[in-house]
């Protein structure tokens, strides 16, 4: 199944996306079901079912029709892994890391998949990362890698957005993870029994159309199950909680010259099967 939140000029409303991309309201069918896509996840099980029915209703409006909004609209963390393709590690400098390299991006960052992405007061060093996204199901600590697979409740493609100098100017990542902003994913969650194997996708970034990154999933350095595993070590994951995998090569910070996003570059995230997020980059008001 494929779950969106939207905005159809009625505030904003969960939908089961059909294949000839028209969306069934959640909301309008069932408006006592779920209080929103967290409850969503943590009440899946129970909810299926019914939202399974409602799929099969009339549409309510087409997906090109409405304003969609990140899946989940103030996820508990987000959490994403640095280095984690081959490719992208050779072009940064670094040694392949022997464990797991992991920062926060605020969740203030959550943004909608297609809502214009802020270029900073501050700085000018804007720059994208795609990434296959993970939204957290049942959740819980001390996840075995055979449990991962169960563990996530579905896929989004996500854009980790980065500005460079913040980032890299303190040995700290997060202040240069975490900008208004700089947390899109969606453009929908496409739910883990829906896609299969999270491990052989291709993935692409463009900017104005010129392809900047492209790889494929199965590249990944850890994989998501690696990835739940160690995590959950740490920290409880919870329903709804988005992880950003990991990119690939071909950022901007690598290319010689050095290149950055500007007022109007288009950013383009795709990835197989999971759909493509697109934003224009705009000043911060
Ligand atoms: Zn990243």
């Amino acid at each position: 199944m494929k779950l969106a939140a939207f905005d159809a000029g009625r505030g904003r409303e969960l939908g089961v996306v059909t294949d000839d991309l028209k969306l069934v309201s959640i909301t309008r069918a069932a408006p006592d079901l779920v209080s929103g896509m967290i409850d969503l996840i943590a009440r899946w099980d129970a909810v299926r079912g019914d939202i399974a029915t409602i799929a099969g209703r009339p549409a309510d409006a087409a997906v090109a029709d409405v304003r969609l909004q990140a899946p989940v609209g103030r996820p508990g963390k987000i959490m994403a892994i640095g280095l984690n393709y081959a490719d992208h590690i050779a072009e940064s400098g670094m040694e392949t890391p022997a464990s797991q390299t992991w920062f926060a991006k605020a969740v203030t960052a959550t943004h909608g998949p297609n809502d214009p992405i802020q270029i900073p007061k501050v700085s000018s060093a804007l720059d994208y990362e795609a990434e296959l996204v993970a939204i957290i199901g049942k959740g819980g600590r001390h996840i075995a890698k055979a449990d991962a697979p169960d563990a996530i409740f579905g896929y989004c493609v996500g854009n980790d957005v980065s500005v460079r100098d913040w980032q890299l100017r303190t040995t700290q990542w997060v202040l240069g993870k975490s900008f208004d902003t700089h947390a899109p994913f969606g453009p929908w969650i496409v739910t883990s029994d829906e896609l299969g194997d999270p491990h052989s996708l291709g993935i692409r970034c463009f900017v104005n159309g010129e392809a900047r990154q492209t790889s494929n999933t199965r590249h990944l350095v850890f994989n998501c199950w690696d990835q739940i595993e160690h995590l959950s070590h740490a920290m409880t994951l919870e329903p709804g909680d988005v992880i950003y995998t990991g990119t690939p090569g071909g950022v901007g910070m690598s290319m010689t010259p050095r290149r950055t996003l500007g007022d109007g570059d288009v950013v383009r995230v795709e990835i197989d099967r999971l759909g493509a997020i697109e934003a224009v980059c705009r000043p911060e008001a």
